[in-house]
């Protein structure tokens, strides 16, 4: 099997909000979409590994906002390769939206809201289906997709470094000849297999 044929599905990139008690946060996804329209539902796939994941698990709501082609490398960095378990991701003003729930207001073209209608386990990650219950276009900017971060906005790792091997998803690098078989990427939290040998 030819796993690189994994990588020729299309991905959006999202920021991921949710808000619990005074506590809000977010985080990076890159599985969301529109399954029916007839009732008007999405799915959004989240690592179990976020503390979003756990709010949403609790709270049942969220807010996706869809990242365009502006948004930077900082961006993922701060709600990508953090946790909101350690740090308060939340302290710029963003906007909420009708739910309560914070979204990203600028490098964003559109915000969704959901209500969880039901959660799949699988495994690492939970699958949520909701109910979309607003949207708003904010901006004209292109949708953020994957294979666009990949070419434009993740830095290139540097070149210079002996033996090691790189994070295809955020470009950390593993100092070292071999990576452990259950290596988990300590800033995106992929697994050894989205590594590559420098
Ligand atoms: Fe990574």
């Amino acid at each position: 099997m030819d796993k690189a044929a994994m990588y020729k599905l299309t991905y959006g990139l999202f920021v991921l909000t949710a808000k619990e008690g005074q506590k809000e946060n977010g985080c990076i996804i890159n599985t969301a979409m529109q399954v029916t329209t007839d009732p008007n539902r999405m799915i959004i796939v989240v690592n179990k590994a976020n503390y979003t994941h756990d709010m949403i698990m609790r709270t049942k709501e969220f807010n996706v906002s869809c990242l365009g082609e502006n948004a930077d490398f900082d961006v993922f960095r701060h709600f990508g390769f953090q946790s909101g378990r350690n740090v308060d991701k939340m302290t710029a003003d963003y906007p909420h939206a009708e739910n309560g729930i914070p979204y990203i207001g600028d490098v964003t073209n559109a915000y969704i809201s959901g209500k969880v209608v039901s959660e799949t386990d699988l495994g690492t990650h939970t699958m949520f289906l909701a109910d979309v219950t607003d949207a708003k276009v904010l901006g004209g900017s292109e949708s953020l997709s994957y294979s666009y971060y990949q070419k434009n906005v993740k830095p290139a790792p540097k070149p210079e470094k002996k033996t090691g091997w790189v994070c295809k998803i955020c470009g950390y690098v593993y100092e070292g000849e071999e990576l452990p078989a259950d290596f988990i990427c300590p800033l995106c939290k992929h697994p050894a297999s989205d590594f590559e040998k420098l």
